[in-house]
């Protein structure tokens, strides 16, 4: 019992764990594609500002600038005025070869300056040490004009302000000149390792971002922490409900189908005698002989073969064995031998019983060998014509019928009064009350007074000790039957001490 319920617990605790598993790696399978998108259509966001930006300058440069020659004195009233309207710009300049000859913040001042290269007519820079404003780093967009080149100065502040986004759960980058520059720090660009960044495509300037665990993790718990709790309630309502029908299945039946195919069921015989102690008959008692367990007694198994219906494969296999034991030893059966079989009430309905029991009548037909069949009620079962038909059947191959736990809940007494029973079994129970040291007697007196009443002769079950014989003596019982006189028996110890040596 306690191997069943520990393994039903061991399965419970696997299935919620699985579904667990399972359903974690799904949420976080569904975490990691989601935040890739979503990174993926930010950074493109940043790039269609940084379009945008780019494009902002040079249409108000084609607007105010385009027209005119690269003679500073001309450029520069304008390019002061443009560079104020321009929410990007911050200066406007022109350089030739190494040098600044016309700024919109030093005018026409020549400063030595390094310009990096502008194969493209539009070019984006990052300047470290801006060649005009002091200990200030600056963007350069250059513009190629030939020899010279137009300058847009736009603040690094104003980039970074680009690569800021709604979902702070990963870090977009510039890569440009050697310098990594994110929103919140900008440094020689030997510390990223590039093959762990995403490229987004833009033309002027190579943008980046990187995912990793922490922000996976953040985005997980922002996003989809209720996700990953109704796994959790998920799999503890399957567990639960795995729970529950795991324990309603009646697992002992699978068991009893195997012991069926291996023919782990034998039967075993208690004498039963008469009043002077002669041999007058046998009650046949199932066990089960489980190689590992043991021998297992009927009351852990007949409930769970009734209600499955298997106790009729069993009675089958019964009726075999007995037949085949004891063919060779009819001759020794004492005269008006009673060989007696339990029948559950649900055996009644089934083909089996009536075929059996024929099958027995045919092979020891020895004269006046007998069959009686007890009855006893443990599956309560409706006053049906079916059953009551069965019991006709049995009758009508002059089986005898034996009320089987006469005076506890099992017995059948119901059919008292339908059917003309032959013998009534006094239950152990009763049996065991005579002689206790509270000795219930009215009771016990009862019980044999009512079957005595009933008119049919009594066996009494169960009896161990001489003072429960000579009472039972006294109230009338004709037969006997218990621990007193024999324990069950194998069919091959019965047969040794009960056929042989009779004559
Ligand atoms: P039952 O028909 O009332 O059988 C009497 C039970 O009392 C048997 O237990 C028997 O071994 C036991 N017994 C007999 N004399 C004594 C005694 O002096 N002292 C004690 N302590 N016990 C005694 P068992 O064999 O364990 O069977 C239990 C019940 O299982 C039976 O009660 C019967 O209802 C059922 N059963 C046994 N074999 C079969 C079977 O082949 N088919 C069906 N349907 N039921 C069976
Ligand atoms: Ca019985
Ligand atoms: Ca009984």
């Amino acid at each position: 019992m306690m191997n069943k319920k520990s393994a039903i617990f061991r399965l419970v605790v696997l299935t919620i764990l699985l579904i667990n598993i399972v359903g974690f790696a799904l949420v976080s399978f569904r975490v990691y594609v989601s935040l890739n998108q979503y990174a993926y259509i930010q950074t493109e966001e940043i790039s269609v500002r940084v379009n945008q930006m780019v494009h902002g300058i040079i249409d108000s440069y084609n607007q105010d600038l385009a027209h005119l020659e690269s003679n500073c004195r001309e450029f520069l009233p304008l390019a002061k005025q443009s560079a104020l309207a321009s929410p990007y710009t911050r200066s406007i300049s022109l350089t030739e070869k190494q040098e600044i000859f016309c700024s919109t913040i030093t005018d026409e001042k020549r400063i030595f300056f390094r310009r990096p290269s502008a194969e493209n007519l539009i070019n984006l820079h990052y300047i470290p040490q801006s060649p005009i404003v002091k200990n200030s780093d600056v963007f350069l967009l250059i513009l190629n004009r030939g020899n010279v080149h137009v300058n847009f100065g736009i603040d690094t502040f104003i980039f970074k302000n680009i690569l800021n986004t709604d979902m702070n759960y990963f870090s977009p980058a510039f890569f440009i000149d050697g310098y990594y520059i994110s929103e919140k720090r900008t440094e020689a660009m030997n510390t990223p390792h590039l093959e762990q960044y995403v490229r987004v495509g833009n033309p002027y300037i190579d943008l980046y971002y990187h995912l990793d665990t922490e922000n996976y993790v953040n985005y997980a718990l922002i996003n989809y922490a209720f996700m990953y709790l109704m796994v959790t309630v998920f799999s503890f309502i399957c567990g639960f409900g795995l729970n529950v029908h795991l324990s309603r299945i009646d697992w002992q039946v699978f068991a009893i189908s195997k012991a069926l195919k291996k023919r782990q069921f034998v039967p075993y015989l208690q004498p039963v005698f008469d009043r002077n102690r002669n041999l007058v008959g046998a009650e046949v008692l199932v066990r089960w002989i489980h190689p590992k367990v043991g021998i297992i007694s009927p009351d852990d198994f007949i409930p769970s073969a009734e209600i499955s219906g298997q106790i009729n494969d069993i009675f089958t296999q019964l009726v075999e064995q007995l037949v085949k034991a004891f063919i060779p030893y009819q001759k020794h059966f004492t005269d008006d031998f009673h060989l007696a079989l339990n029948v559950s009430a649900p055996q009644l309905a089934h083909p089996n019983l009536i075929r059996d029991c024929k099958h027995i009548l045919y092979r020891l037909n020895k004269h006046n060998f007998h069959l009686i069949v007890e009855l006893t009620e443990r599956v309560h079962i409706p006053q049906d014509d079916l059953y009551l038909q069965g019991i006709v059947n049995i009758k009508n191959q002059g089986i005898k019928i034996a009320l089987d736990d006469f005076g506890t809940g099992h017995s059948s007494l119901s059919y008292l009064k339908k059917i003309k029973i032959d013998f009534i079994k006094i239950d152990k129970s009763f049996v065991d009350m005579i002689g206790e040291e509270e000795f219930r007697d009215h009771i016990v007196a009862n019980v044999l007074d009512l079957a005595d009443r009933i008119g049919v002769p009594a066996v009494a079950e169960g009896v161990e000790t001489e003072y429960q014989q000579s009472y039972l003596l006294k109230h009338n019982v004709a037969y006997f039957q218990g621990y007193f006189y024999d324990r069950p028996v194998s069919l091959d110890m019965f047969i040794e001490r009960y056929l042989r040596i009779s004559k």
